[in-house]
This record gives C-alpha cells, structure tokens and sequence, in this order.
C-alpha cells in the first residue's frame, strides 16, 4: 500500500508514523519526501479505510503488482544508486569491463588499465564461476577477489564479482563493491533474502527463460529483505535461434523502465556469444536507453579461460567506448 502525506508533515511526524506502522507489523520504505510504501505478505487483509483516519495522511492507495517496492508504482523517479561517488541509473551510463574469469592478477591489471583510460567506471570478472560442464575451470575463489578488490581500488574502479551462494556471498562482500547474482542463480530465493542483509549493492541478471515480472519479483525478494540497490542486468535469454548464444531482448530496457524505477544495464557479451556482435549491440543498449552495458575484454581475448568467443580485445573495446559515448551524448539530448 502506498500512503501519501500532507504536505508540512515535519520530519518527526513521519518518524513517529513509520515507527507506528513498523510496530503494527508492516515493512516501510520512504519513497520521497512525502511517500511510504508499507509493504506485507498479507495485503488483503488490510483495511486502508483506516488508514486513511490517522493523522498527516492525504491518501492510501494499494500496490497493486506482485512485486511492490521495486515497481514504478511505488516509486516514480528512476532510482539511482551512488557509489563511491559514481552514480548508477537513470540517464547516467555505467561501463563495466573486465574478463569473464579473474585468471591473474596481472591480467586484471592490464584490463583495469584500459577500462580507466577509456572511461569505464567499474572492473568485472569472476572468481567464483558458474560453468556448464564441472571439468572446466571455477574460478580463483577467494584469491581471486582480493585480487578484484586491490586492482580495481589501485585504479580507481568499483568492483564487481559473481557470487553462487550465501557463503560465498558474505565472503566477498567486505571486500567487492558490487555482487552480481548470475543467470542460474536469479531465483534462488535463500539466496536472494540473504542479499537483503548485505550492504552491497546487487547487479541482478536476469535468467535464460526468466520473464521480466519473475525477475522483478526476484529482485523485490532482495529488496523487502533491505537492501534497495539493485541493478538489473539483460543478459539474453534462450530462444530457438543457434547462431548466437542468447538472443539479446533489448524490448527489456524500455519495457523494464516503464515497469521498474530500478537501474537496468546490458551485457551484449552474454547475449551474443558472439565477438564480432559485441561491440554493435552495446550500442545498440545504449540508444534504447540502457543506463550501462557489461562488456567482456582480455589481453588475449582468444586464450580466455572461459567465454573467449564473446571477449573482446582492448583495440576493439576501446574503439566501442568512443562509439558507445557518441551515441549516449545523443541520448542525453532527447527527454
Ligand atoms: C558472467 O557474467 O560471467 C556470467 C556468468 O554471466 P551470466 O550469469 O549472465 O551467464
Ligand atoms: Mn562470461
């Protein structure tokens, strides 16, 4: 339920309120100066006729989707998240690079050298990997957070690494910036409430065959449990088509935007697969108004540990930054 307050209602008058509404059971969220949403399992049984009898409240209405505080309903400015001072969301552009796995430290060195250069705000690459086949590399684990960590903070970039589970999860989090939740782990819903209780924010992908409703409710999971930093992440999704990949849905970002005040960022690595494809579909994100793309680069995109058919070069990366910037000035032009 949404509870709208007079104006002139003083700072102290909302704390009392929510301190009431907190007591009687309910999950509270202040969503602008004026605005609480009220959140519970048990809707329907409330009655808001009574809420609207207490004092400083001009009017209650119901949330009525199934995911409530991350829907636009509940909040109608884009949520933009800052951290360290970079800000994520709305028409800021937030580039994340890196490897697809963190396989040396200096590989990340080398990745985070071309990211600063070319303007990309974060380092990406994965230590703890999820991969199809459990003969292939997993992943550095622990070695290869710190590594994350120190490389990206020694050049002035956020992190952001792949957790699989809650233990991994709060491993990490003292020392990454942001967690990203992969595609096979997007409803996994102990560990999505655990997300709730860390203090980082989640780059939340969305799954092979997760509709946008699914993973809306996924990151409400994440987000009743606490935490409201979610960035969610299109990544592709599993079609009948074998050329590439995924098929990359960019209907997601505007069709996400009107349904979500979240954050929402492209990874066209993923949702190709395909190297030559990369470059053109992050562009292509960022026209239709992604607030940032995830893009897979190495020294030597061909011996990847893993993913190399989708991993660009620095060359290559480089010249799409020009590209992407270009093309996000546009964007900035338009309302
Ligand atoms: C990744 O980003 O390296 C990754 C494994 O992505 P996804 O979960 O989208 O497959
Ligand atoms: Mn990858």
């Amino acid at each position: 339920m949404l509870i709208e307050l007079f104006p002139g209602t003083s700072f102290e008058e909302i704390e009392a309120l929510i301190k009431r509404f907190r007591k009687m059971g309910f999950h509270v969220v202040r969503q602008g100066s004026l605005r609480l949403a009220l959140v519970t399992g048990v809707d329907s049984l409330v009655v808001m006729d009574d809420f609207k009898c207490l004092p400083h409240i001009a009017n209650v209405s119901p949330l009525t989707s199934r995911y409530k505080l991350a829907s636009r309903q509940c909040r109608e400015e884009d949520t933009i998240i800052d951290i360290k001072g970079v800000k994520i969301g709305g028409k800021n552009l937030l580039v994340v690079a890196g490897p697809c796995s963190v396989e040396s430290r200096a590989q990340l060195e080398a990745c985070a050298k071309v990211a600063k250069e070319t303007g990309a705000q974060a380092l990406r690459g994965g230590a703890y990997k999820p991969r199809t086949s459990p003969y292939e590399f997993q992943g550095m684990g622990m070695e290869g957070i710190h590594f994350i960590s120190e490389v990206a903070k020694e050049y002035g970039l956020l992190s952001i690494s792949e957790v699989m589970d809650i233990d991994q999860a709060k491993a990490a989090s003292p020392f990454i910036d942001v967690l990203q939740i992969g595609a096979r782990n997007v409803q996994n819903y102990s560990l999505l409430k655990e997300l709730g209780k860390l203090p980082n924010p989640i780059l939340l992908k969305r799954g092979f065959a997760t509709t946008y409703q699914e993973l809306l409710m996924a990151a409400e999971y994440i987000m009743v449990g606490g935490n409201p930093n979610v960035i969610l992440c299109e990544r592709g999704i599993r079609t009948f088509e074998t050329y590439t990949r995924n098929t990359l849905d960019l209907n997601s970002v505007p069709a996400l935007q009107e349904l979500t005040h979240l954050p929402i960022v492209v990874d066209p690595s993923h949702g190709t697969g395909v190297r030559s494809l990369v470059p053109v579909m992050a562009r292509a994100a960022v026209a239709a108004g992604a607030s940032g793309i995830l893009v897979e680069m190495h020294p030597d995109p061909d011996k990847s540990i893993s993913d190399a058919a989708q991993t660009l070069s620095f060359d290559t990366f480089s010249k799409m930054m020009g590209e992407v910037n270009a093309i996000h000035r546009v964007m900035q032009t338009f309302k």
